[in-house]
């Protein structure tokens, strides 16, 4: 595995593959990898012909209040298992790399944006769409591969490729999960032994969303009761947000029928959790 800091190079060796003919797919991450990230590398690699990582914690998408100076970060481990995967490039710039003396465009995508993280999070999906664009003009991928674990994040990169008429496939995965059901995240290293269990009720409160929806109900605010009373029940984590929404607009939704994102942000300790499912049928 080729490991590459500079952005020129990057675009070099991206230009000569197409220019051969390959299929380059790229999975975009900040790191610090774990099993939902390694399941969309493979997944990149039977998309394409090569496969790109790249790993930047993005200082763009992070408020200052928030956690950009204690993100886990593992660089040696997360090039290990890249290369293992078989992955051809380690794409791993620094912020003086992307974010150069001068810098001053970003890219901003509407409506999608507004509810849910984008509430909690005003700067969040600038920042992600600024990075992405530019990660995506330096490696110049025909395919990149996004996880629904961050389904708010997959609608905005597929809205601005479209907008922006970016030519990339923009490929969707599902969550990936612990056994016991917990959705895997760079942050859970962040939970302490007693966080663990409270952690577990974000995917607990969705099975029991699903098995309302499955006998009947399809009252949002009842629904939304019920996985709120779970969450809650036996104290240790606060709710950020959790709303249902149309899978596609991210707006609220009053009552379920057909497809409908059940999303979830869970404050355990110092440590933010999101996980999400879709109701009511595929979207
Ligand atoms: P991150 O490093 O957290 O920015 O994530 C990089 C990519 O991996 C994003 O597309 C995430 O949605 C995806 N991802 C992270 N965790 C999971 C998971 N548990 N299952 C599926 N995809 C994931």
């Amino acid at each position: 595995m080729r490991i590459v800091e500079n952005v020129a190079e990057m675009r070099r060796l991206a230009e000569a593959w197409r220019a051969e003919g390959e299929k380059i797919a790229f999975v975009p991450t900040m790191g610090f990898l774990h099993e939902g990230h390694l399941s969309l590398l493979r997944t990149a690699r039977g998309l394409g012909t090569k496969s790109v990582i790249s790993i930047f914690v993005n200082p763009a998408q992070f408020a200052p209040t928030e956690d950009f100076a204690s993100y886990p970060r593992d660089l040696r481990r997360d090039l290990d298992l890249s290369a293992k995967i078989g992955t051809d490039i380690a794409f791993t710039p620094s912020a003086e790399q992307m974010y150069p003396e001068g810098f001053q465009t970003c890219v901003e995508v509407g409506r999608v944006t507004k509810n849910l993280c984008g509430a909690s999070r005003p700067i969040f999906f600038r920042g992600v769409a600024t990075v992405v664009t530019k990660l995506f003009n330096a490696v110049k991928p025909h395919a990149a591969v996004f996880g629904q674990k961050d389904f708010q994040q997959l609608v905005t990169i597929r809205r601005m490729v479209k907008d922006l008429n970016m030519d990339v496939e923009i490929v969707g995965h599902p969550i990936v999960r612990e056994e016991d059901g917990l959705a895997m995240s760079s942050r859970n290293t962040y939970l302490t032994p007693d966080e663990r269990p409270i952690a577990l009720r974000l995917s607990r409160s969705l099975e029991l969303a699903r098995q309302l929806v499955n006998a009947g109900q399809k009252d949002a605010g009842a629904i939304l009761k019920a996985v709120s009373d779970r969450i809650s029940e036996g104290g240790g984590a606060v709710i950020d947000y959790a709303r249902l929404c149309n899978t596609e607009t991210i707006e609220d939704v009053e009552i379920v029928d057909g497809p409908t994102l059940l999303a979830l942000a869970v404050w355990v300790g110092k440590t933010r959790l999101i996980d999400n499912c879709v109701l009511g049928g595929e979207p």
